[in-house]
């Protein structure tokens, strides 16, 4: 004991000597502001954002109050709107725009050419699978029985579950096959979403709810890799979530589980692992996070957004594939693309959760509504019965059979493209790649030259920072013969040239993914992703077209 109160003696009298001399109003004021001072430090220090990264954004502020950096400022932000503009307007200069609503409505045959004219503008040749990811096609025959099914559900909407049970049956057999091909077992549950995004919010949304309610955490953290989907991101923005990200190891490119262990706190509501991440292709130590969570008590997630429907196939498909879903018992949730390699068309997804008390939080309920009381389980309200019917429907056409045949192949082509890249001097590839997707880099020149020649070849891949890469996605349309020897060969001939004068730097087009990541004050790229947004919705101011909706 007395080595207990010793220390607190001396505090004590410590504390009595210095207020010896006050009066009990100043003892009091004293106390009060001591209090509330500390208590806004403490809200200074540890706010959403380190100290450091707030003193660059003060500093930056500053910086443009200065009128000639302001100017200097607009006028580089008026010149990349103009450009972007530029570019729709180029991409559109044959055609009319439409800007109310014609007084006679169009024919039939008027709006289907419009419609092909339209979906002509791409300079991208999809199809022909010069695109890396984007589009998961399988074939017409798909096509059709996809149009078919839609034609039939189209005007559904699973919110009405008294007027449509059997969009919610579809729903929810869904949801089962999912949970089923990731091993969820009998207390598995679900719902759809209207993609990756959503279903990754429902995730955060729940366990960031069942945290406050069952821990009490009133100030939410996630921990999560660097390579985690900027959906997470979007989460923690909508949801006042903190995420706290991991460093990945600059060569597997996997999560540091040390780092992701000394980043766990009270706070944290749970922790994220990519099957496989998007950047890089590569596959978090799932086994290991998933330890974590049980060491710790926390929900893991993984986001199989992108490879789940490889993932769940490769072993049946002769891929050995580390076990990454409900098998590991930390693993509380996982979201899973059907729109992605499940091969539906775009707004549909699958969150999966262990046991119903997540997806309890992953509801929103208004129980005082005039309107009545109100229960929906993800983002929207209505929603498109139709998306669920034919990915319904695309899951049964294709069977687990389908599945494991377009996986084969897909990994297959992956593996061939893999080998072949890893042959060429001047690259090199990022870690090892988990299912489809092939990042590469090169020590020797701008990795950027290499997408930009790519690009005038009719290859359209992604552009990575931090460090410098591009990637390709695999899909199917990868596999049709001669494709990806196309893809090496045009790879190997552009090294070549690009070869002969390593340490020029990119021009063009693909020069802004260099610069955008120099540029110190983040505020400045971010102002130009709303400029480039904007450009999305951006409608020449043509006189001829206005006024000229007669067909
Ligand atoms: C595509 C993807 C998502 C979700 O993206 P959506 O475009 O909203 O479907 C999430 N995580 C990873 C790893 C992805 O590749």
């Amino acid at each position: 004991m007395a080595i207990i109160t010793a220390p607190f003696e001396i505090v004590k009298t410590g504390i009595n000597n210095a207020f010896v001399s006050k009066e009990p109003w100043q003892i009091v004021t004293i106390t009060t502001s001591t209090v509330l001072l500390s208590v806004w430090l403490y809200e200074f220090i540890f706010q959403e954002e380190s100290v450091m990264e707030r003193t660059k954004k003060t500093f930056f502020k500053l910086a443009k109050l200065v009128p000639s950096i302001r100017l200097k400022i607009d006028s580089e932000m008026e010149s990349v709107r103009k450009s972007l503009y530029k570019d729709v307007e180029e991409r559109g200069k044959a055609l009319h725009y439409i800007t109310t609503l014609p007084e006679k409505g169009f024919s039939k045959e008027a709006i289907v050419k419009l419609t092909d004219e339209n979906l002509g503008l791409s300079d991208y040749d999809w199809a022909q699978g010069k695109v890396s990811g984007t589009v998961y096609y399988m074939s017409s025959e798909i096509n059709s029985l996809i149009t078919d099914i839609y034609s039939k559900s189209a005007y559904t909407n699973p919110l009405h579950l008294d007027i449509f049970p059997g969009i919610c049956k579809m729903e929810a057999e869904v949801v089962h096959m999912t949970a089923n091909a990731f091993h969820g077992g009998a207390n598995a549950c679900g719902t759809m979403t209207s993609g990756g995004t959503e279903s990754i919010l429902m995730a955060c949304k729940a366990f960031r709810d069942f945290a406050r309610e069952e821990k009490g955490i009133k100030k939410p953290e996630m921990v999560l890799p660097k390579t985690a989907h900027s959906a997470f991101d979007k989460a923690a923005q909508y949801f006042k979530i903190k995420a706290i990200y991991v460093p990945v190891d600059p060569v597997t490119t996997q999560v540091d589980i040390n780092a992701m262990e000394k980043a766990i706190s009270w706070n944290t509501i749970m922790l994220v692992g990519s099957a496989p991440n998007f950047p890089y292709g590569t596959m978090d130590d799932i086994a290991a996070i998933s330890d974590l969570g049980l060491k710790y008590n926390i929900p893991v997630h993984v986001d199989s957004c992108l490879g789940g429907f490889l993932t769940a196939f490769m072993p049946d498909a002769g891929f050995p594939v580390p076990i990454c879903d409900f098998r590991l018992p930390g693993v509380m949730s996982i979201s899973a693309d059907t729109h992605k390699y499940g091969f539906t068309p775009k707004g549909s997804s699958v969150v999966l959760y262990r046991e119903p008390k997540y997806r309890h939080h992953q509801y929103t309920i208004t129980t005082d509504w005039p309107g009545g009381v109100y229960g929906s389980p993800t983002v929207g309200g209505s929603r498109a019965g139709g998306s669920i019917a034919v990915c319904w429907a695309v899951l049964l056409r294709f069977g687990k059979e389908g599945y494991i045949r377009a996986t084969r192949e897909i990994i297959h082509t992956s593996r061939y493209i893999e080998k072949g890249l890893r042959s060429m001097k001047g690259i090199f590839v990022f870690g090892q790649p988990a299912t489809s997707v092939i990042a590469i880099g090169s020590n020797d020149f701008d990795i950027y030259r290499l997408s930009s020649a790519l690009l005038k070849l009719g290859w359209n891949l992604n552009n990575l920072q931090y460090p410098s890469a591009i990637h390709l996605a695999v899909t199917y349309l990868h596999t049709k013969g001669g494709v990806a020897d196309q893809f090496l060969s045009d790879v190997k001939n552009s090294l070549a040239i690009i070869l002969e004068k390593p340490e020029k730097r990119v021009e063009g087009k693909l020069a802004i993914y260099g610069v955008a990541q120099e540029i110190p004050d983040r505020s400045i790229v971010r102002d130009i992703t709303r400029l480039f947004l904007d450009s999305m919705y951006y409608i020449p101011n043509n006189k001829e077209n206005k006024n000229d909706n007669t067909q």
